[in-house]
């Protein structure tokens, strides 16, 4: 038997009904987290509960329970499971009312969630990926890891329709980050990500790789880099708790460039795996 989260309770999916004018149904008025299992146990949970509670702050979205009543119950889902390698999805939506544009500062609002059995990247990470460049026409508040996820969803097809696995953004030339990633490059041995501004999110995994090549003597710098500073780079790879460090090999099209699999990716990779084994709780 498969088991979801519905608000405080674990329960079967049979249970669970929403309510046609629940918010995240009628305007995507949400937020939500995936959490990474390896080997049964999770890793970065405080990290993401903490994201998850910033996003719900950002949008004025009231959370029912604490940090640790919230840790409790994806951990019972997660065993309940038997989840080995994957991940944990938890969203919660604002909730029930009349549909109308104006939201109520202390609604009562809806947590989903469930598990799913996924392997993490292999092949990819070694042979790298193809990843399609185009516009970034999201909105303004990229920051807020909502479920309004349209201009990502418009983004990945794009990519994949081209023979892509993932899309790449710019705007107006300025390289932002993936549809469900963020983007490094790297060149002369210095790495380079986009700030954590209201145009990126700022993933966790990012942030882990950030700190695991500072404290191993890398020169990072959260500073913009263009499309055409992106096509002169040595190396390129995207991070998310799905992909982990996966290196681009080939970028296509607004621009066109070709990388190899290079050493300062493959030590982050190598010190990423690390990190997991050392930090699943
Ligand atoms: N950027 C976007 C737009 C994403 O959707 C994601 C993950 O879903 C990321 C970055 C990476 O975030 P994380 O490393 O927390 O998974």
């Amino acid at each position: 038997m498969t088991y979801v989260l519905f608000n405080n309770e674990v329960t079967t999916r049979e249970h669970v009904k929403i309510d046609m004018e629940d918010r995240g149904y009628n305007f995507g008025d949400g937020i939500y987290e995936v959490i990474p299992v390896y080997k049964t146990k999770t890793v970065a949970m405080e990290e993401h509960l903490q994201r998850f509670e910033e996003s719900a702050s950002k949008l004025e979205i009231q959370l029912p329970y604490d940090r640790n009543v919230m840790s409790t119950l994806l951990n019972e889902l997660k065993t309940k499971n038997k989840i080995t390698d994957g991940i944990i999805y938890v969203q919660m939506t604002r909730g029930v009312s009349p549909r109308a544009h104006l939201y109520e500062r202390n609604a009562t609002g809806l947590i989903t969630g469930f598990t799913r059995e996924m392997p993490f990247p292999v092949d990819q990470k070694q042979t790298g990926i193809q990843a399609y460049v185009t516009e970034d026409i999201r909105w303004l508040r990229c920051d807020i890891k909502t479920i309004n996820l349209l201009g990502n969803t418009m983004v990945k097809r794009m990519a994949t329709d081209n023979l892509c696995q993932e899309g790449i953004m710019h705007r107006n030339g300025t390289m932002t980050e993936g549809s469900s990633s963020n983007l490094f490059m790297v060149k002369d041995g210095t790495i380079y990500t986009h700030p954590a501004t209201n145009l990126i999110l700022n993933g966790i995994t990012r942030q882990i790789v950030i700190e695991l090549a500072r404290t191993n003597g890398y020169n990072v710098v959260e500073e913009t880099f263009t499309t055409q500073q992106l096509q002169e780079a040595d190396e390129a790879f995207i991070t998310s708790t799905t992909q982990e460090v996966t290196p681009i090999a080939q970028i296509h099209g607004n621009i066109e460039a070709q990388f190899a699999v290079g050493p300062v990716t493959k030590t982050l990779q190598q010190l990423y795996a690390e990190y997991i084994n050392e930090n699943r709780k």
